[in-house]
């Protein structure tokens, strides 16, 4: 249960493990809904800036109701014809054992693919993945030989754009906040370089030592200090891609980037983006990415806890890079 808005960081004590009474797991006479028992439940960034009232573009969560996120889940009963009890999908969900979902208004996928772990559907095969394919091929418009950095680079999103950037034959250079977590770039995700942004004094010198040769294209993660610095090593008609600025969701102010007029300077475009322009196209993206999954091409990294009083502190973990790789809780087996 969400408790009340909050400021700054967000901590376990702002959520509510509570058990109810009686479970209904049929949905009401005549209606549309379907119960979905949650077996997997996805720790998001964004689900930061739905615990504030100004969220911007997103509903923010009610107090004294369950928070919600992606999830995959199995259908118990349904009213709605194109959903029967067993099928598995994900989506939007609440963060409880079983939810009452209302189709359409929940983003919902039926999940036709089991040769792959379920997990992956909160994953390499769910909203990071997207985000993840449509940022990096569709807004970054990619070339063989090109020069490309990812920030928070070991997390959901970031892991696979760099393997995406391997695949079209640039060379990518990863920043992540632990030694483990760049020895896992280099060495399991195929990235050419990493560093550790807390260990650098001088992230413009990091970056310089990184791309001698400059930037072409920079997937931005993490906005604040980070984006200053790349923008200051940027080569000439570079493209960002503005994913997202998890180094700013906690802040009450935003921090100020300085160095704007590089972008005239080196003529760069910067494009933000939103995943759920990118739904439409999720047949094809599976096309694309289950025969690499299946072909080893993609590797995908998953931090899993067991148990949903172990949410809270997998969510809030996010914003000190507690995670290492994609944040899931698990809810019950399969
Ligand atoms: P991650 O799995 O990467 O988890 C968040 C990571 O961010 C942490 O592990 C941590 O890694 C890093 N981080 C946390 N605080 C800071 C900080 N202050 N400075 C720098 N890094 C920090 O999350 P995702 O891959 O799911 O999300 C990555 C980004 O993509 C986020 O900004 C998110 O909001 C955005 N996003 C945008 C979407 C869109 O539609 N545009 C859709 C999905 C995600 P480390 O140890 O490296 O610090």
């Amino acid at each position: 249960i969400f408790n009340e808005y909050i400021t700054g960081f967000p901590k376990e004590s702002d959520m509510t493990i509570i058990t109810t009474g009686s479970l209904k797991l049929k949905v009401p006479p005549a209606s549309q809904d379907i119960v979905v028992k949650n077996l997997y439940l996805s720790c998001d960034p964004y689900m930061r800036l739905l615990m504030k009232t100004s969220s911007g573009i997103f509903s923010p969560y009610t107090p004294g109701s369950p928070i919600t996120g992606f999830g995959v889940g199995k259908v118990m009963d349904s009213g709605h014809p194109e959903f029967k009890p067993g099928d598995l999908v994900w989506g939007i969900t609440g963060w409880e054992q079983y939810s009452l979902l209302k189709v359409p208004d929940n983003l919902l996928f039926k999940i036709q693919h089991t040769d792959v772990p379920l997990s992956y559907y909160t994953g390499i095969l769910g909203m990071p993945g997207v985000t993840a394919y449509a940022g990096f091929y569709e807004v970054c418009s990619p070339k063989k030989g090109e020069y490309v950095f990812v920030s928070a680079a070991s997390g959901a999103v970031g892991q696979l754009v760099g393997q995406f950037a391997k695949l079209v034959g640039c060379y990518v250079v990863g920043s992540a906040g632990t030694q483990e977590k760049v020895e896992l770039l280099k060495n399991k995700l195929g990235f050419d370089d990493a560093f550790n942004y807390k260990e650098e004094p001088d992230l413009n010198a990091a970056l310089k030592r990184c791309f001698p040769q400059g930037i072409d294209i920079y997937f931005e993660n993490v906005g604040g200090k980070m984006l200053d610095a790349v923008l200051l090593n940027m080569r000439i008609h570079g493209r960002i891609a503005v994913c997202g600025f998890v180094s700013q969701y906690n802040l009450a102010e935003p921090e100020g980037v300085h160095n704007l007029m590089a972008i005239v300077y080196k003529r760069v475009r910067v494009q933000g983006f939103a995943t759920s322009d990118y739904y439409p196209q999720y047949s094809k993206f599976l096309d694309f990415i289950l025969p690499c999954i299946r072909e080893g091409k993609i590797k995908y990294v998953e931090d899993i806890v067991e148990g949903l009083e172990k949410g809270p502190a997998a969510l809030v973990g996010l914003f000190s890079g507690r995670n290492v790789g994609k944040q899931i809780v698990v809810v019950a087996p399969e």
